[in-house]
């Protein structure tokens, strides 16, 4: 933040612009909490749709997700849903659907309660014995793994059946290539955990609001498209920023690939790492070469279409099961689109899946399915993506130092999810503009 910046809202104060570059769900989040505080911005987009990786095809009359399938219905993501005019296309699921876990050949659900745990076959009793011996470990140790963490608190056989799927699944990574003190230290302080996470699940039940997962629709990019709707002339899509150049006076140039450059006081990178790396060199080479080093996973995204509709949630699959599918959304199940699956395929234990063809990865995918579920289904689409991995590359990022006047806000600094997007867009906007004229 630069000196004086809260004198900005004075009369006689010109305005400051805030460039953001990259108009997925940080850069538009980013930009509606700035512009709800009276700031002025503008969101430079290089794709000629803004979302980023929430994008959505129709194919068949169904909204096909390519990025997220969900979010969840906390009081922040209602706040949004609410101000951009959103809250008559939104669908929610029961929180009671059943997330499974394809382990040993079979489905079996997970233990969301304590009658669920003492009853679930996913572990075997001396297996759910070890498991309760869990408050008697240590809270997280210097230097471990998620992988190392959650194995030395649960034993063995919970971390492959449930930990190495469910918390792996959600950035398609390895547990064990995953430093704890990046991503998990941050939920476990959200959580409250300290020392047992078993006491915490115990007593942090009562009063927890509900925040059922949600969609739209016309599927997940109805939230980027409504929130871009709503910046008019702040948002410009199909504009690559090139360049960011600091100018003698203060502020920045930022280039763009149409020579239409924008001159900028503050600037938030809402683009990906290698992205922000680039353009950082010029000027601040040491931060570039930092970010150049994130990792992200590739994703395969296949849409499979069957006649039945399963009733649940979808499954991860377990370590050691010999498929190369990580998890399957049951969209079909959560928000009632008829015969719908989202699976997902590749990640860090298996970026090499990904780069086989479309016929083969469908094929793949819809015989997986098959072989887990017993229902017969048909590709309907096969895309690609990637999220970030939150391995040890992230190491790079101890020391980071960013240029006076230069932000980042994206899914790898902070939370990836779409709720910690929002947070961490709202956080910024409140520190880029401190004084609320809306208020
Ligand atoms: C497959 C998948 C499934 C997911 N599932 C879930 C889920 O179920 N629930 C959930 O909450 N979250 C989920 N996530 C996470 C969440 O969707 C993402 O972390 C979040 O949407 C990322 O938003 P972002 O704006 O930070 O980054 P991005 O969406 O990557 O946006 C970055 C933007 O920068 C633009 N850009 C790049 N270079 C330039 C340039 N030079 N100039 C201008 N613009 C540029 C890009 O075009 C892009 O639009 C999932 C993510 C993926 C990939």
């Amino acid at each position: 933040m630069k000196d004086g910046a809260a004198d900005i809202y004075h009369l006689d104060a010109p305005p400051q612009v805030i460039a953001i570059v990259g108009g997925g769900i940080s850069g538009l989040a980013l930009a509606h909490y700035l512009r709800a505080r009276g700031a002025e911005c503008i969101v430079l987009e290089s794709q000629p749709r803004p979302g980023g990786v929430i994008q959505t095809l129709d194919i068949e009359g169904l909204p096909l997700d390519m990025g997220p399938q969900r979010t969840r219905l906390t009081p922040e993501v209602r706040a949004l849903i609410a101000d951009v005019g959103l809250a008559d296309e939104v669908l929610t699921a029961s929180e009671e659907l059943s997330l499974l876990v394809f382990r040993k050949g079979r489905l079996s659900q997970v233990p969301l309660s304590i009658r669920q745990a003492f009853t679930t076959d996913l572990l075997t009793w001396t297996e759910k014995a070890r498991v309760l011996l869990e408050p008697l470990t240590g809270g997280l140790r210097e230097g471990e793994t998620a992988g190392g963490y959650f194995r030395r608190k649960l034993g063995g056989a919970a971390y492959e059946a449930l930990i190495a799927p469910l918390y792996g699944g959600l950035y398609a990574s390895d547990p064990d290539r995953m430093p704890a003190r990046h991503a998990l230290a941050t939920t476990l302080r959200e959580l409250g955990v300290k020392r047992s996470i078993l006491w915490r699940a115990l007593t942090a039940r009562k009063g927890v609001s509900s925040a059922p997962p949600c969609s739209f629709r016309r599927g997940m990019r109805a939230l980027p498209l409504a929130l871009a709707d709503g910046l008019g002339a702040s948002l410009r899509t199909g504009c690559a920023v090139t360049g960011l150049r600091p100018r003698p006076e203060g502020g920045f140039v930022v280039a763009l690939e149409d020579d239409d450059d924008v001159v900028a006081d503050e600037v938030a990178l809402c683009c990906p790492a290698g992205t922000a790396a680039g353009l950082l060199e010029p000027t601040a080479p040491d931060a570039a070469a930092r970010l150049e080093q994130i990792r992200y996973n590739p994703l395969a995204v296949v849409h499979l279409k069957g006649d039945e509709d399963l009733v649940g949630a979808g499954y991860q699959v377990a370590l050691g099961e010999g498929l190369q599918t990580r998890g399957v959304t049951w969209n079909a199940g959560l928000f009632g689109r008829p015969g719908l699956y989202t699976a997902f395929l590749g990640g860090m234990r298996n970026p090499a899946v990904v780069e086989e063809d479309d016929d083969r990865l469908g094929q793949i995918a819809a015989d997986e399915f098959t072989h887990v579920t017993g229902c017969e289904v048909r590709v309907l689409h096969v895309g690609r993506t990637r999220i970030p991995a939150w391995d040890e590359s992230w190491d790079a990022l101890d020391g980071l130092r960013l240029p006076e006047g230069v932000h980042i806000c994206a899914n790898y600094a902070a939370r990836p999810g779409i709720q910690g997007r929002l947070t961490d867009a709202k956080r910024l906007a409140a520190r880029l503009a401190p004084n609320d004229v809306s208020a």
